[in-house]
């Protein structure tokens, strides 16, 4: 099975529900960062609900998540547009566990910061929400800022299970929401069901399909409105750390040159090492000068 998003009208028209499976997105992520069970755990439910949530845009609309919780794994960050995620964690290498054995993604990512959400809808300027952290387990969090900052009642869940190797072994999520005019005996009967239902690690462990979860949750009231991929990619390239280079400045560029004859970046998503000599940083620091001489 490979791993997609479905977006269906469930409970009499009353709410909206993604669900996805994202298991090979999270093992991408983890292999790339070298994520350890807790830290892979938070970063892959991160980028989990940041995925479905992009698909709630359009195509070329840019998301930029960010939570810092003031936990061991550090600050992180991921980027989505339309179902195509890339993330990065401060200290990949985090593993605790609760006493009960589950992974304390909480306790590893802290309550002492908030989740920071950016849209570039390619409106005047990109805009930012900020809602306070509530347990730090990724999906209350995103629960209280679709209530906080878009006054949309929801219910997310995700979950991330992990094998004994450290590889990902199971990960998804769903996102309900509720529509204006849900009448309070269906708000009723989806309270209920969400708190019958298994966990969603469990179900797409069991190998339950997004579709499959969806029944579950709805007992079958779902209409299908649309089926999406969903990836961990990250599009950087040489060009874009060149302009990255350049927005330095002149004197910056002019010291690198001294001094190093070189740069290495390395790409905090994909972990790609870019190498620029010495004539290729002189070369980029002409197109700077010639760039300014002609908006002076
Ligand atoms: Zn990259």
């Amino acid at each position: 099975m490979n791993d997609y998003t479905i977006k269906a009208y469930c409970f009499n028209d009353n709410a909206r529900i993604y669900a996805c499976r994202s298991t090979d997105l999270v093992e991408k992520a983890r292999q790339l960062h070298g994520m350890w069970p807790t830290s892979c755990a938070a970063l892959g439910r991160f980028l989990t609900a940041s995925a479905m949530m992009s698909l709630m845009y359009k195509a070329g609309e840019h998301l930029t998540f960010k939570i810092d919780g003031g936990g061991p794994v550090g600050e992180m960050i991921v980027e989505a547009s339309y179902g195509v995620v890339k993330g990065s964690i401060h200290n990949p290498e985090v593993f605790m566990q609760y006493n009960d054995g589950h992974l304390a993604v909480g306790r590893a990512v802290g309550v002492n910061g908030s989740l920071y959400v950016t849209k570039d809808l390619h409106l005047k300027n990109a805009f930012t929400s900020i809602a306070d952290l509530q347990t730090g387990e990724i999906g209350d969090d995103f629960t209280y800022y679709f209530a906080a900052s878009e006054q949309t009642p929801s219910a997310v869940g995700v979950g991330v299970l992990i094998n004994p190797d450290n590889s990902c072994k199971a990960a998804g999520g769903f996102i309900l929401q509720i529509l204006p005019g849900c009448p309070a005996e269906v708000l009723d009967k989806i309270e209920e069901r969400l708190k019958s239902i298994k966990s969603i690690s469990e179900m797409i462990d069991k190998g339950m399909s997004p579709e499959e979860v969806i029944s579950e949750i709805t007992e079958g009231d779902y209409r299908i409105l649309d089926t999406n991929p969903i990836e961990y990619r990250c599009d950087c390239s040489k060009e874009r750390f060149g302009r990255g280079l350049q927005s330095l400045g002149l004197k910056e560029l002019d010291e690198i040159i001294e001094q190093d004859g070189k740069a290495e970046i390395m790409c905090h998503f994909c972990k790609k090492k870019y190498n620029f000599s010495k004539e290729e940083l002189i070369k980029l620091r002409k197109e700077l000068a010639l760039i300014q001489q002609e908006t002076e």
